[in-house]
């Protein structure tokens, strides 16, 4: 995983958020190679989702909506995850993702070196904790409590309560400050009812004054898609089962950041809400199942590297019959890269609950099944592929890495990106092999055939022809065309396939069409 992300940041994938000032907790700035890739893969899954489909349709809503919709979505309430303080080594973590340990087991502690070792245990005597002993920088004789889990850092059994925390990222919208309000009113219980009054309401005026108006960054993006629902289906007049995509940012201020961009406070999703006739759900959470695994494998993800795991039903939301994750072999094991979840009528539910307007549906041509007659009016079921595009940006990466040792001398090492040609930042390197003779010129002439066609090519001279090719095989570059000595006398450039350093002949006149074929059939 190392090795990955320096080369994210030596190539220009991804940086370190604001590095210059000591670096953003979990924020990252995609580079001039990155930006292109996640473009790419984005790009990918909105002609498959939306361009390539008839009955899926596009949004692109406000990051920032109305409060409510999240009270009726739930969010607010409840979109917080366990939170837990380790008593030994101040590791804030969460209770669900901690590592599971049976009541009773043995419990052994690990600090970093053996002085923090030896004030961890002075401090859990001090807490009254007895039996305990010291071996460098382990603390033994613990024993795991009843809450089924341990400190995801040391190990340690001694913690917090658990404690609930909301992930939304609150901001305030309006030009009146909140706080000034604040401030009048605290003076006021300050001198009408003094100081033990004010301890005890303080909090609430502080709450209430931010809560006048507060607004929310979206932490996903499927909401606007229920909240527009109606709008969709009637200015389109869309039958059901039809879908409404959208992709974009999302933000959740996680308590646990992990694996560089795997996990990041700022993100971004790529979603769909798929509304179907109920009773048709099975049938459609098995077909976007398949359909979206298949996706991944297109777009260049070893087929044994993914697989779809179904909830456990203590995983399942409460409004959800059956979800499937398709989960990703990432460096440090499966994880999710998307969920693909029936999600009943719940959403469209609670928001006309909410909101008191109808998102009902008619369709004349089905059955009723009460009535038994022609014209049914429900409230859609839905399924909900959600893919995250970041993380899938990741394991696009951790897919294509390769170091490859060459031969026994090590000569023809390489490190490479096998990314596949669609998803590449640069589709082709036109590189003149001296800055002289006539070869910039060929190679700058055939760099503007491939703008115009809109290929993404980069013209390159800087350095050895060998650096080049090994700078274009870090970034993932699948072609590469080389103006030669030769070029001048037969038309012809040399292509360089990336995978298997390939090289064959081609007229100056066929470049484009090659490469533009190769992408095609890639
Ligand atoms: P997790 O269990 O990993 O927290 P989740 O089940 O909460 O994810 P969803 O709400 O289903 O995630 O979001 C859909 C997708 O969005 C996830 O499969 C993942 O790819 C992506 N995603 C969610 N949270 C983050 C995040 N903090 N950073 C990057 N991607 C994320």
């Amino acid at each position: 995983m190392q090795s990955i992300v320096s080369l994210c940041k030596r190539r220009g994938f991804v940086y370190q958020s604001s590095e210059i000032y000591g670096g953003l907790k979990s924020a990252y700035d995609y580079g001039p190679m990155g930006v292109e890739l996640k473009r790419n893969l984005m790009n990918e899954w909105w002609t498959s989702m939306v361009h390539s489909r008839e009955d899926v349709v596009g949004l692109d809503a406000s990051i920032i909506m109305h409060p409510n919709v999240w009270k009726a979505s739930g969010h607010l309430s409840s979109f917080s995850d366990p939170l837990v303080d380790c008593k030994v080594c101040g590791e804030r973590f969460r209770a669900d993702k901690a590592p599971k340990a049976e009541e009773g087991a043995d419990a052994p502690m690990e600090l970093p070196d053996k002085g923090k070792a030896k004030a961890a245990l002075d401090k859990l005597e001090k807490m009254g904790e007895a039996g305990l002993t010291r071996n460098g920088k382990s603390i033994l004789g613990a024993k795991a409590g009843d809450r089924g889990y341990v400190c995801s850092v040391c190990g340690s059994p001694f913690l917090s309560e658990e404690r609930q925390f909301n992930l939304m990222f609150r901001s305030s919208l309006g030009p009146v400050d909140p706080m000034g309000a604040a401030a009048d009113k605290i003076k006021a219980v300050l001198n009408e009812q003094g100081p033990e009054a004010l301890q005890a309401s303080l909090r609430k005026i502080l709450e209430d004054a931010v809560q006048s108006t507060a607004v929310y960054l979206r932490p996903e993006t499927a909401q606007a898609m229920f909240v527009n629902f109606l709008n969709v289906q009637q200015s389109l007049s869309m039958k059901v089962p039809f879908g409404i995509a959208q992709m974009g940012k999302s933000f959740r201020n996680e308590v646990t950041v992990e694996h560089f961009i795997f996990r990041s406070c700022e993100f971004e999703q790529m979603e769909m809400e798929y509304f179907v006739q109920p009773g048709t759900s099975e049938k459609w959470l098995e077909h976007w199942s398949q359909a979206r695994m298949d996706w991944w494998q297109k777009i260049g993800l070893s087929k044994d590297k993914l697989r779809l795991r179904a909830h456990e039903s203590d995983e399942l939301a409460h409004y959800s019959p059956a979800t499937n994750d398709v989960e990703y072999l990432f460096p440090w094991g499966w994880d999710e890269l998307e969920g693909v979840a029936s999600r009943t009528d719940y959403d469209l539910t609670a928001h006309t609950n909410a909101s008191k307007k109808k998102l009902q549906y008619f369709d004349p041509e089905a059955t009723n099944p009460e009535t038994g007659k022609k014209g049914w009016r429900y409230l859609p079921h839905v399924i909900e592929p959600a893919a995250g595009a970041t993380r899938g940006l990741l394991a696009a990466l951790c897919d294509a890495y390769a170091e490859e040792p060459g031969d026994e001398q090590g000569k023809g090492a390489r490190t490479v990106l096998r990314l596949h040609p669609r998803l590449a930042p640069i589709k082709a390197g036109i590189l003149p092999l001296v800055k002289k003779e006539g070869m910039p010129e060929v190679a700058r002439r055939i760099a503007d055939d491939f703008f115009k066609a809109g290929v993404t090519a980069k013209y390159d001279e800087q350095h050895a022809i060998g650096k080049r090719y090994a700078r274009h095989d870090e970034v993932g570059t699948p072609y590469c065309l080389t103006v030669d000595g030769d070029t001048a006398k037969d038309e012809t450039v040399t292509i360089r396939y990336r995978d298997d350093r390939r090289q064959e002949r081609i007229k100056v006149t066929e470049a484009l069409e090659v490469v533009k074929k190769a992408l095609a059939d890639a």
